[in-house]
């Protein structure tokens, strides 16, 4: 049996021997002068896939978010963030270094801001006043537990942004999680946004990379961004060669995931100390508290590694991950460190 069951993360997916033999046989050119094909393949694939005019690869989807954000602002504007959205919280302030503008975060239910309260917080600019000029969404939303944001709920943010002509961008960091969880195709979610984002590096198993997605102008201009922020690559089709593998072989399968982390919630949740809701498990992220009278989180996610299981510690919680390389085995290996740890 392996050492470690690494549930820390999607992004520790290992490349397929598929993606080996693509990025051995890629037919590569120097992206920065716009000739590699490999990479102009991937960026039509996922314009196609997103229902979008153009596609960018870049290096990683913090600079997907960024460069989007990027594009849509000028100094002294506002955008619109839920409070625990990645974007906002784990992207090292990004908004304000890179684009230098000022994100106004809002409450949510799991991820769902209320179009209401979001429509209240679109400012017109006036001397006092930033302009409001993107709203972001997230789905599914990584820190609310891999929920899936309604329909019906970005549908009513969607109108919100149409009256007061502000863009949305989407982070669909998981777009094809989303899909699969709720069985809403895809492009129906991109709709909802002017730009989109997701990662080719998660769930769905690429080395690197994710795509940013759009109208053809903007990718134009967010192409030159890429370019400032230093995320221009040469020969990068060897890079873009898994990721095409990722969108045609890797999609289907992220449903196992989120059989498994249900199976892997259901297992848990009952034990002591565990403040878990295993209706609230939508896709493959399982966030849970712990307040044990003998075992603080941060000793209880050391002896989770020295028996073998690997977690991470975003604030307020320990996270949990299904992916391509857990399989029944470290879900049901899991559960028994969990109980022989918790229940001794
Ligand atoms: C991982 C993630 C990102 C950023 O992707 P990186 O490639 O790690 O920079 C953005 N948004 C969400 C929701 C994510 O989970």
């Amino acid at each position: 049996m392996k050492k470690y069951s690494d549930f820390r993360s999607d992004t520790v997916t290992r490349p397929t021997e598929n993606m080996k033999k693509a990025m051995a046989e890629a037919v590569v050119g120097d992206d920065v002068m716009g000739d590699d094909p490999t990479v102009q393949k991937l960026e039509s694939l996922a314009a196609e896939i997103m229902g979008k005019e153009a596609g960018l690869y870049v290096p990683s989807g913090t600079m997907g978010n960024s460069i989007a954000v990027k594009v849509w602002t000028r100094e002294l504007d506002e955008v619109i963030v839920e409070e625990r959205c990645h974007f906002y919280n784990m992207e090292s302030t990004s908004i304000t270094f890179i684009s230098r503008v000022n994100p106004r975060p809002l409450p949510s239910d799991r991820g769902a801001m209320d179009p209401g309260l979001v429509e209240r917080n679109v400012k017109k600019p006036s001397v006092h006043f930033p302009r409001t000029s993107v709203i972001c969404v997230e789905n599914t939303h990584n820190n609310w537990s891999g929920s899936v944001v309604p329909m019906e709920n970005l549908k009513a943010i969607r109108e919100v942004a149409d009256r007061h002509e502000v863009k949305i961008h989407f982070d669909g960091a998981r777009i094809f999680n989303a899909s699969h969880a709720s069985g809403i195709p895809v492009k129906e979610y991109a709709a909802i946004g002017d730009s989109v984002m997701f990662c080719l590096s998660k769930g769905l198993s690429a080395p690197v990379g994710s795509m940013l997605t759009g109208p053809q102008d903007f990718i134009d201009y967010a192409r030159r961004v890429r370019k400032a922020l230093g995320g221009g690559m040469r020969q990068v089709g060897v890079l873009a060669a898994p990721g095409i593998v990722a969108l045609t072989e890797m999609t289907d399968r992220l449903k196992e995931d989120h059989v498994r982390a249900k199976r892997l919630a259901l297992g848990i949740a009952e034990m002591p100390g565990i403040e878990l809701d295993p209706e609230h498990i939508d896709t493959n992220i399982i966030i849970f508290g712990i307040s044990h009278p003998r075992i603080s989180p941060l000793e209880f996610v050391a002896e989770l590694k020295e028996n073998g299981i690997l977690a991470s510690t975003p604030p307020g919680g320990i996270r949990l991950v299904t992916h391509k390389d857990i399989d029944d085995e470290d879900v049901d290996k899991a559960i028994s460190v969990f109980r022989r740890i918790l229940t001794n």
